[in-house]
């Protein structure tokens, strides 16, 4: 029970209940200063969080940046475990709780990547990249050619053919032209969708395998100043990176649903539908260009031409290439590590923030600013827990193993936990990278509205945070989450609210050294984020959104702003299909869904106004408040269905044609893409039934606050 002569430190400490009976209840209406406080707590809340963002040091920041960037760490890797091991003891000397986690995952490793031209002239292609006097870290002996992890074994020489992007589109335009792949050797640019995409489309068209490159157009001088003045790729750099299918589940390609542990049963490796059939490697533009500037053929089709100072041609006929792919694939150890401040009222309730530590080289901006930032948000708070405070609720800092295999590392631990997360995690925040530039934030809607307020009270400049969010038109809204970072498993496997802070300058995140030997300490301090300042400004976002998730009394969720979104989604989705649309399908009837979006609106509104009202005046007994709490945290639950088996969410989805985009209503949009009118009436169904849920639990939480 608070007891009104505690001096504030101590105050927090103890239970932030809603029997502050000392503090003058502001007059009954009167909406509270921020979501999920009362106006006495919200005072102590205050205090707090300037003290955190007061404490938060870029130059902490930047030497754990140097101690996780200091060498290659491939997850897998010894250079990987000693990065785990270092963040195990610098965790558990900022005062927090460290847990270590083993799996035993199915990586995939190069052993040979070869690439040769081999008619009109011989000419062996570089697939490593040259060394650069002014980066020490380029001339690391122990960095490895460029290689697409996944990639089938194999053996290809064949004609050469350019598909673009290689996605559907552009091998139909190709047919159009009566090009056939079968059998070739496809050359395609990166781009427009994931890398994995690119392999399976060129895998069912029939092409023998595939070269992909970066083309200037898209990640190179086209754009901007390349390296090391700007952010944009050179001749050189190469773009690695996973081919996982990772669509039909992430994580352990082997173990779905199931945490990749010893006695796990695996599929087999060589029927398992996440793994590509035909061989792959990766090019810079210097060297794709050998092959680009030869080909032969007709003019490409409109939208082919690249950046480069070269006529682009579909080929097939003089050039010829050789592709030579040895994969060294098997179960390999990688480690989580997971750190926790524990919560003093609820510690089997959590919020939990995550990144990841593995990284394909150096990992300079991906992941080491993230992993920097998540370590220096666990020094600030280990130093107010030293101070003498405790949240409420267990705060969470994961660092995820393997996450460029495919988020592995975070999906296998929310395959082990899943129940326990279900049943106690408020919310999952990611943060894989960022380079100094405005806010970059996706999520699920639920947590608009709070992080406007969070986003509000974080000076910036002469403004605040808030002010530079970068928004579509200017709308501060959340980004719909897709795939490429390990919010992924939580949102779509576990059902969590969940967001995605990060900052994001001009370049977005194809920055050029993105994923090769050059993205290290060096190209941070030059180019990314010089000093560390944008940094430290990320880790106060983080750590102000913990604590106010940490202590809040009622869970900031607003489902009003869901019921804005979810109509924003039915009436887009209500233009696929119909007339005009090539997809040659009537347009689905979303009418039922619509309805139900409008009872999830009123009845949001309801408990929105009852939970401001009870806050005011401070009546609930603690045990209401946790139910209260619970079901909060529990509603996106109800968007899932049960029924899938990894991507459960209704709502959100990954697009895999348009890059790691969310695609709202995912089952819809693929029906539609498939021409299936059948299908598509089902989903209609499903998004109803998914809404209809949420809509219930509203409605129980509405009668638990009836006065
Ligand atoms: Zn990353």
């Amino acid at each position: 029970m608070p007891d009104c002569s505690l001096t504030s430190a101590r105050l927090v400490t103890i239970v932030v209940g809603l029997s502050a009976a000392c503090a003058q209840p502001p007059p009954r209406g009167a909406p509270p200063p921020r979501l999920g406080f009362s106006s006495a707590a919200f005072e102590k809340q205050r205090d707090l969080e300037q003290r955190f963002r007061r404490s938060v040091s870029a130059d902490e920041l930047g030497k754990f940046h140097a101690m996780v960037t200091r060498q290659p760490h491939m997850a897998g890797t010894d250079g990987s475990r000693d990065v785990a091991e270092h963040l195990k003891r610098t965790l558990a000397d900022a005062g927090l709780a460290v847990e270590m986690i083993e799996y035993q995952a199915y990586l995939s490793f190069p052993k040979t990547v070869a690439v040769d031209i081999v008619a009109p002239v011989a000419e062996g292609l570089r697939v490593t990249e040259p060394a650069s006097p002014i980066d020490r870290d380029t001339q690391n002996p122990r960095l490895g050619p460029g290689f697409v992890a996944y990639s089938a074994s194999g053996a290809v020489t064949a004609p050469v053919v350019y598909v673009n992007y290689g996605l559907p589109d552009d091998y139909a335009q190709l047919a159009a032209r009566q090009i056939d792949v079968r059998g070739k050797l496809v050359i395609a640019r990166y781009g427009h969708s994931h890398r994995a995409v690119k392999l399976h489309t060129a895998e069912h068209a029939g092409a023998a395998g595939i070269l992909i490159y970066s083309d200037p157009a898209d990640d190179g001088f086209v754009r901007g100043e390349t390296w090391p003045k700007g952010y944009w790729r050179t001749q050189d750099q190469i773009q690695r990176g996973n081919a996982k299918y990772s669509w039909f589940w992430h994580g352990d390609p082997l173990t779905p649903g199931a945490p990749a542990v010893q006695n796990t049963p695996r599929q087999d490796p060589a029927s398992v539908p996440t793994l590509p059939r035909i061989p792959a490697a990766v090019l810079s533009w210097g060297e794709a260009r050998k092959i680009l500037e030869r080909l032969d053929g007709v003019p490409v089709p409109p939208g082919f031409q690249g950046g480069l100072p070269v006529t682009y041609r579909v080929g097939g006929g003089v050039v010829r290439a050789r592709l030579r792919v040895q994969m060294d694939d098997g179960l390999r150890t990688i480690r989580d590590v997971v750190a926790r401040v524990p919560g003093a009222r609820q510690a089997d309730r959590e919020v939990m923030l995550g990144t990841h530590h593995d990284a394909w080289t150096f990992g300079g901006v991906d992941p080491g600013t993230g992993t920097a930032a998540l370590l220096e948000l666990a020094r600030a708070l280990g130093a107010l827990r030293r101070g003498g405070w405790q949240p409420q609720r267990t705060i969470t800092l994961a660092f995820w193993d393997a996450e460029e295999f495919g988020l592995i590392g975070s999906t296998e631990y929310a395959e082990d936990r899943r129940q326990a997360l279900r049943d106690g995690a408020i919310c999952y925040v990611n943060t894989d990278l960022y380079m100094n530039g405005r806010l970059d934030a996706g999520g699920t809607p639920s947590l608009r509205d709070f992080l406007v307020q969070v986003t509000q009270d974080i000076a910036d400049g002469g403004g605040t945070v808030y002010d530079g969010w970068r928004g579509d038109a200017g709308k501060k809204d959340l980004k719909s989450l897709g795939s490429g970072a390990d919010f992924v498993p939580f949102q779509d496997y576990v059902g969590l609210p969940t967001l995605s802070l990060e900052l994001n300058a001009t370049g977005g995140y194809t920055y050029g050294p993105y994923h090769s030997n050059y993205d290290t300490r060096f190209f941070v301090e030059r180019v990314a984020d010089p000093g560390f300042q944008g940094g430290a400004q990320l880790v106060r976002v983080l750590g102000t959104t913990a604590l106010r998730l940490g202590e809040a009394q009622i869970l900031p969720f607003r489902f009003s702003h869901y019921a804005r979104r979810l109509k924003e989604f039915i009436d887009t989705a209500s233009t696929w299909g119909g007339g005009e649309d090539r997809r040659g399908m009537a347009a689905v009837d979303l009418t039922a869904a619509r309805e139900a979006v409008a009872r999830v609106a009123a009845e949001a509104k309801v408990v929105e106004d009852r939970i401001d009202d009870r806050l005011a005046t401070s009546d609930l007994p603690t045990s209401t408040i946790e139910h209260v709490n619970d079901l909060l945290a529990r509603l996106e639950q109800r968007l899932l269905d049960e029924d899938q088996q990894w991507y459960r969410h209704v709502i959100y989805g990954w697009n895999i044609y348009s890059l790691y985009d969310g695609q709202p209503f995912p089952g819809l949009a693929e029906a539609m893409r498939a021409r299936d009118a059948e299908r598509a009436r089902k989903e209609a169904l499903r998004i109803t039934a998914a809404i209809d849920r949420l809509n219930a639990g509203l409605r129980e939480i509405a009668e638990l606050l009836r006065t």
